[in-house]
C-alpha cells in the first residue's frame, strides 16, 4: 500500500451500516422474517423497468442509466411466506412494533435523539430489487454519537428503520432474478457524519458499530450486516463504496480510493498543462469495420466477419493518460472499460496506451488505424467491437467519461472488490430521493415507551470485552469473537454452569465448532440446550473435557439424539480418581524398564497409554497430575 498523509489530503470518511433486525415478522406485513435458503420458489413474476418523468419534468440521470441496461426482472416467491404486500398489490400493514423497539434501543445506545412522530418515506430503488420501485423508510433518530477507544466522538447523522430489498439470485442473459423472501425484513440504517479522518479509525468505527448492533436483538448470521464507506479528499469528490464485506477490507479500500482520486486529479492538471479543452473532444466515433476487415487480430477479424462493427475514436493530445495507473492493476483505461462493461455489457475496449502487439495487430494494421483515425504523435485512440447499438452506447459512455477527466473525480457509487479496488456500480443518486409515502400514517414513539427501553439498555460491548477479559483472564479478541459469532449469551449461560474453566468454554464455542464446520459437520444442529447439557455433565464429572468434540460431532450428525443418549451411545462413563489411580499403577508396573531408562521423561509415552484407556472419562489435567505423582513415587522407590 502506498503511504499517504491523510491529514494533509483532508481525508473525510463516513460509514453507512445496514443491519437486519431479528423480529418475528417483517416490517410492514406479517410474513415471517426468515430467508428460505436454497428452497425452490413456488412462483415467478416478470417485470420490466421504464423511466418516468419526475415532478420537475425531467428524468433522473441514475434512472436513465439503469434503463439503458435494458434488463428484465424476474421475481421469485413462495406461496406460504410471501403475501400480496411484497408483490405491490396491497398497501402496507401497520409498522412492526417489535422491530421499532429494537431500533429505539440501538438509537439510545448511539446517544441519538428519537423522533417522536415518524413519517414513512419512499426511497427510489432503480435496480429492480424492490418490485414497487421504492423502499419504505423512516427516520427514527438523529444527531447521536459513537465513542472510539481514544475518546473521539464520531457523529451519528441519522438512524433509519426501513425494509430490506429482495435478494439477488443471479443475472442471466440480461435478466436479473430476485428472491422475495428478503424483501421487507426490518433493517436499521445507521449513517455516521464524515468525522472519520484515517483508514484505521474507519475500521475501528465500523467494528464498534458492529459490536454494538450485535449486543442487541439483531440477526446474527453472516451477511446480516452490510457496510458502505464514503470517501473523499479535499481535491476529490465524495465516493460511495458499497458492499464492504470484511472489516479488514476497509483500510485498504480507503487507501486505494485515495490513490484513485489523487491520480484523477493529476490527469485533470495534466490536461490543463497540455492546454486541452473538453469542447475539443470528438463527438462521434469512426466506422473501421471495412478497412480493418483483414486485420491480423483474430477476434476482431472474426467479429467483423460476423457483422459486428469496429469503431474507433481519436483523443487528441491524450497520449499516456489512459495508461496512467490509478490504483493497483488499474489504469484510467481500466476505469473507462469497466464503466462501459457495467452499462453496455460489452466486454471491453482497446486503447493505444496499451501494447497493441498483444492483440496481434500487425504494423500495417496499426498504420491503417492511425491513418483512418487521424492519430498523430501525442494522441490516443480507443477501439470498441460489438453490434451497432452496443458500440454507439459504448462511445457515448467513453466520450462522457473522458470529458469528466477535465473536471476530476466523477461522483459515483462504486462496488468494493476483494483486492481492495473498486469498480463503477452506478451514478451517485441525487439528493432528492426521499419523498412522502402516501399510503402510511405517522408512527408515534412515545416517551413512556422510550423510558422503559432506556432502563434495560445492555452494557456497551467494549466495556463487556474489558470486564470479561479481566474477570475470566481471557484475551480481549476472544470476547470480540464471541460477540461477532453471536455466542456471548451462550457463553454467559455456560460460565454459570461451569465456572471452572472459561477458556474451555471459549475453545468449545469458537475453535471446536469451527473445526467441526470445516469438516463439513452441520453444527447448527447443536442447540444452546445441548451445550448446557454437555457442560452440566462435565460439571458433574460424568464426562471428561476430551469427550466434548466427539459428542458435538455426533450431535451435528444426529440432531434427533439428546446429549444423554449421545453419552450412552459413545459409551462415555466417567471414572473416579481412585479408579484412575488403579489404571495408572497398572501401566507404571508394566513399564518399569522404560521408567528406569528415561526417568521423568517417561511421562510422555505413559501419558499416551493412560489416555488411551480413560479418554473422555476424566479430565486430562487430572490424569497428568496423578501420573506425575505415581511416577515420582515409583522413581523414589527405585533409587
Ligand atoms: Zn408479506
Amino acid at each position: 500500500m502506498e503511504e499517504f498523509d491523510y491529514e494533509k489530503l483532508g481525508l473525510l470518511c463516513g460509514l453507512e451500516i445496514h443491519q437486519q433486525l431479528d423480529s418475528k415478522t417483517k416490517l410492514f406485513c406479517r410474513c415471517p422474517n426468515k430467508l428460505q435458503g436454497t428452497r425452490e420458489p413456488d412462483f415467478t413474476l416478470k417485470r420490466f423497468m421504464r423511466p418516468v418523468l419526475g415532478e420537475m419534468g425531467t428524468y433522473d440521470e441514475a434512472m436513465l442509466t439503469e434503463y439503458e441496461k435494458e434488463m428484465t426482472i424476474v421475481y421469485e416467491g413462495y406461496n406460504d411466506v410471501i403475501c400480496t404486500y411484497e408483490l405491490d398489490e396491497t398497501p402496507p400493514f401497520e409498522c412492526n412494533d417489535e422491530a421499532r423497539k429494537i431500533a429505539i434501543e440501538i438509537a439510545l445506545l448511539l446517544n441519538s435523539n428519537i423522533i417522536e412522530e415518524m413519517h414513512v418515506c419512499r426511497k427510489n430503488y432503480l435496480d429492480g430489487s424492490v418490485p414497487c420501485g421504492f423502499q419504505r423508510t423512516m427516520i427514527l433518530a438523529k444527531d447521536g454519537y459513537l465513542e472510539l477507544e481514544n475518546g473521539k466522538k464520531i457523529g451519528i447523522d441519522i438512524l433509519c428503520l426501513e425494509e430490506d430489498a429482495a435478494r439477488k439470485i443471479i443475472t442471466k442473459e440480461k435478466t436479473n432474478f430476485f428472491r422475495l423472501d428478503r424483501l421487507g425484513i426490518p433493517l436499521i440504517e445507521i449513517t455516521t457524519k464524515p468525522d472519520i479522518n484515517d483508514p484505521m479509525e474507519c475500521r475501528e468505527c465500523a467494528e464498534r458499530l458492529g459490536l454494538l448492533l450485535w449486543s442487541t436483538k439483531v440477526k446474527k448470521v453472516l451477511g446480516s450486516i452490510r457496510q458502505d464507506v464514503n470517501v473523499s479528499i479535499k481535491a476529490g469528490t465524495r465516493i460511495e463504496i458499497k458492499g464492504v464485506q470484511k472489516l479488514d477490507w476497509i483500510p485498504i479500500l480507503i487507501n486505494h480510493e485515495v490513490s484513485r482520486q489523487l491520480n484523477l486529479v493529476e490527469i485533470k492538471e495534466e490536461l490543463q498543462k497540455r492546454n486541452l479543452k473538453d469542447g475539443d473532444l470528438p463527438k462521434k466515433p469512426i466506422d473501421l469495420s471495412k478497412v480493418m476487415a483483414k486485420t491480423k487480430c483474430g477476434f476482431i477479424a472474426k467479429g467483423i466477419k460476423s457483422k459486428k462493427k469496429l469503431y474507433g475514436i481519436n483523443f487528441t493530445g491524450f497520449n499516456g493518460l489512459l495508461g496512467k495507473k490509478l490504483m493497483e492493476d488499474y489504469r484510467f483505461g481500466t476505469e473507462i472499460a469497466s464503466k462501459v462493461k457495467s452499462i453496455s455489457g460489452l466486454k471491453g475496449l482497446i486503447h493505444s496506451d496499451e501494447d497493441l502487439k498483444k492483440y496481434k495487430f500487425s504494423d500495417v494494421d496499426i498504420k491503417t488505424l492511425k491513418d483512418n483515425l487521424k492519430t498523430k504523435q501525442g494522441d490516443c485512440f480507443v477501439l470498441v467491437l460489438g453490434n451497432k447499438k452496443e458500440v454507439d452506447k459504448a462511445f457515448n459512455i467513453i466520450i462522457n467519461r473522458v470529458k469528466y477527466a477535465f473536471k476530476g473525480v466523477p461522483p459515483e457509487t462504486r462496488r468494493a472488490l476483494e483486492n481492495g479496488n473498486t469498480e463503477f456500480l452506478r451514478e451517485l443518486h441525487g439528493g432528492a430521493r426521499l419523498y412522502p409515502d402516501t399510503d402510511s400514517q405517522a408512527i408515534i414513539n412515545n416517551n413512556e415507551e422510550i423510558k422503559v427501553i432506556k432502563v434495560d439498555l445492555p452494557e456497551y460491548p467494549w466495556d463487556v470485552i474489558k470486564n470479561y477479559s479481566k474477570n475470566f483472564k481471557i484475551e480481549e479478541r476472544f470476547i470480540k469473537d464471541l460477540i461477532f459469532t453471536g455466542n456471548l449469551t451462550i457463553f454467559n449461560d455456560l460460565i454459570e454452569i461451569y465456572p471452572d474453566n472459561p477458556t474451555l468454554i471459549i475453545t468449545t464455542l469458537l475453535e471446536t465448532s469451527t473445526a467441526l464446520r470445516r469438516d463439513g459437520k452441520d453444527i447448527e444442529n447443536i442447540t444452546e440446550t445441548d451445550y448446557k447439557d454437555i457442560f452440566t455433565l462435565l460439571k458433574k464429572k460424568e464426562i471428561g473435557k476430551e469427550a466434548i468434540e466427539e459428542m458435538m460431532s455426533l450431535k451435528a450428525d444426529s440432531p434427533e439424539l439428546s446429549i444423554e443418549q449421545i453419552k450412552e451411545k459413545l459409551k462415555i462413563e466417567s471414572i473416579s480418581v481412585e479408579e484412575l489411580k488403579k489404571v495408572i499403577n497398572e501401566i507404571v508396573k508394566n513399564n518399569l524398564e522404560l521408567i528406569k531408562e528415561k526417568d521423568m521423561r517417561a511421562m510422555g509415552p505413559l501419558m499416551g497409554e493412560v489416555m488411551e484407556k480413560v479418554r473422555g472419562k476424566i479430565d486430562g489435567a487430572i490424569v497428568s497430575k496423578e501420573l506425575k505423582n505415581a511416577l515420582q513415587t515409583k522413581l523414589k522407590e527405585l533409587k
